[in-house]
Parts: structure tokens; C-alpha cells; sequence
């Protein structure tokens, strides 16, 4: 059962922690999305094991999810150092 992230806007960047998910609709939980998912994959699967709520990232989207991965990854690049691995 698979929903289309259809409102990009509610991706959340965490810059700080080089981080971006999704809060799951079902159980509120962040879904982390990593530029490599974003970019290989359109599906992330919420990791709450009662809830595994899959999203898809929908293809009219992805243009703005593109985006909003550059700013992202623009962040990561800005700060390699920090002692915080980017995943
Ligand atoms: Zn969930």
C-alpha cells in the first residue's frame, strides 16, 4: 500500500544532523530519506515495525523533491567536518 508524497513541502531538511526525512502519516515517525534513496529509489518504507507504511515519491514531484535534495547535499558539502558522518 504505497502513498505518493505529494506535498514536497512537508519534507523536513535537519541540517545540522545532515538528515531529511518524512514524518509518516501513519505513525509520526521520521522516515529518513537519504540523497542516495532519493535519487535511486522513489520508495521509503516506514522503519516502526508495527507500521511499515511505504511512501512513493511521486513523479510530478520530483522535480521539487530534486531541489530540495541539491539544498541538502549543499549542506552536507558545507560542512564535512563536523564529526558527523552523513549518511
Ligand atoms: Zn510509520
Amino acid at each position: 500500500m504505497a502513498k505518493p508524497i505529494s506535498d514536497v513541502a512537508k519534507i523536513t531538511t535537519r541540517p545540522a544532523a545532515s538528515k531529511a526525512g518524512l514524518p509518516c502519516p501513519k505513525c509520526g515517525a521520521l522516515i529518513e530519506l537519504t540523497l542516495e534513496n532519493l535519487l535511486v529509489r522513489r520508495n521509503f518504507t516506514c522503519l516502526t515495525p508495527q507500521c511499515r507504511t511505504t511512501l512513493t515519491l511521486d513523479a510530478t514531484a520530483s522535480s521539487e523533491a530534486l531541489s530540495v535534495i541539491r539544498k541538502i547535499r549543499t549542506n552536507a558539502i558545507d560542512e564535512p567536518a563536523r564529526g558527523r558522518p552523513f549518511r
